[in-house]
């Protein structure tokens, strides 16, 4: 059973620290530990001994996502297919003063190592996002975002103040699409950024062109300096229910990653595809070593979060009005260990995902 923050203080049996030593974050309990490079996101953790993988992280979360607005005006004023957020022109910013506070909550072990924002195609919808981060770099977390086409003036701010950047690939104009996307990628790069990836959805629809992009990430002289094509699992949610798209076929998926992994390109996932990256690289002679670097899906209060724009909190922004999660933890009224991190329905979700070995309870992915 998990022990509550002051369950901890009370006992005095369980003592944590954290220390910041020159680019590193160290996180030290008895039972759960990690070291986290600040500067290139390298991050490893483990239990009681090496030997130990921790089923989840009992003293709060790891990584937020964090929506900071609902804003986006998409790509020349088309709005993505698949936008499972169903975002437009009009919508609503977080405040910094809630995003202070939604800080303060969920940090409250100071065990927080990054935050990812959700952010619109532009990437500075929210005036105050520069403060966001500046905040977040002050308490040594690191931000984060994805965006999909940002000036020159932004790239630089990006550069300056996120750890890492992910460019969407906007499959549906493409070619168009991937010329937009290797141009920010370029954008970025030449700012300085060294942790620049592409995003990219998994869907039948979008199977051909993800072919094309290994190819260009081989011979584009733009994509030199990617970090990694990161695929992610297409959810039956918002636009793409919507327009009906679907998911790819097992054999369809292993074909694509076998490829990309032949080709030695530097691939990620969401975690919501542990499951079938786990099955494609059945039999490969590195298969070890591989899934040493993979998660199943870490929400429902294993080691992510996600709050949005109304410091509202859910396992992760999927579930966010599905069955069962039409309302979240309001953060802002909680306590966090207590009514959030420890409820009775991330502790149930927390259950099935460590018996399922991190199958998504929510979606058939
Ligand atoms: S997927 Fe991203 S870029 Fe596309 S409409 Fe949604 S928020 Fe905007
Ligand atoms: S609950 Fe499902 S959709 Fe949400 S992060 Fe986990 S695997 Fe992905």
């Amino acid at each position: 059973m998990a022990l509550l923050r002051q369950d901890i203080e009370k006992t005095g049996t369980y003592s944590f620290s954290t220390q910041i030593k020159d680019d590193w974050k160290y996180f030290n309990a008895p039972d759960y530990n990690y070291r986290f490079n600040l500067k290139n996101g390298y991050f490893v953790r483990w239990g009681k001994t090496f030997d130990d993988d921790p089923p989840y992280s009992r003293l709060g979360p790891e990584i937020a996502d964090i929506e900071i607005s609902t804003i986006c005006k998409g790509l020349s004023g088309i709005h993505c297919p698949y936008c499972y957020k169903v975002n437009t022109d009009t919508g609503k910013n977080m405040s910094f003063d809630v995003f202070k506070k939604v800080i303060k909550k969920i940090n409250t072990n100071n065990q927080l190592t990054q935050v990812a924002f959700g952010l619109g195609a532009a990437g500075e919808e929210n005036p105050a996002l520069w403060d966001m981060c500046a905040t977040l770099r002050e308490q040594n977390i690191i931000p984060n975002g994805t965006v999909a086409n940002v000036t020159e003036e932004t790239a630089q701010k990006i550069a300056a103040h996120f750890g890492a950047c992910a460019v969407s690939n906007h499959f549906f104009t493409a070619p168009k699409g991937n010329n937009l996307c290797y141009d920010n990628v370029k954008r970025l790069i030449d700012c300085g950024m060294k942790q620049v990836n592409i995003h990219y959805i998994l869907a039948r629809e979008s199977l051909e062109n993800a072919f094309q992009v290994l190819h260009d990430i081989k011979t584009d002289s733009r994509l030199k300096g990617l970090n990694a094509l990161v695929f992610l699992s297409l959810k039956a949610k918002g636009r793409a229910l919507n327009n009906n798209m679907h998911q790819l076929k097992t054999d369809e998926f292993t074909n694509l990653i076998r490829t990309a992994l032949s080709m030695n390109i530097s691939i990620g996932f969401d975690s919501c595809t542990f499951p079938k990256f786990s099955g494609a690289i059945e039999g490969l002679p590195n298969r070890k070593k591989l899934l040493m670097m993979a998660e199943g899906c870490e929400s429902f209060g294993r080691f992510s979060l996600y709050v949005n724009v109304d410091g509202q909190c859910f396992p992760c922004s999927f579930c966010e009005h599905e069955t069962g999660w039409e309302k979240g933890f309001d953060l802002l009224t909680t306590d966090f260990m207590s009514d959030v991190w420890n409820s009775r329905e991330f502790e149930n979700g927390r259950k099935a995902l460590i018996k399922t070995g991190g199958v998504c309870p929510v979606f058939d992915i």
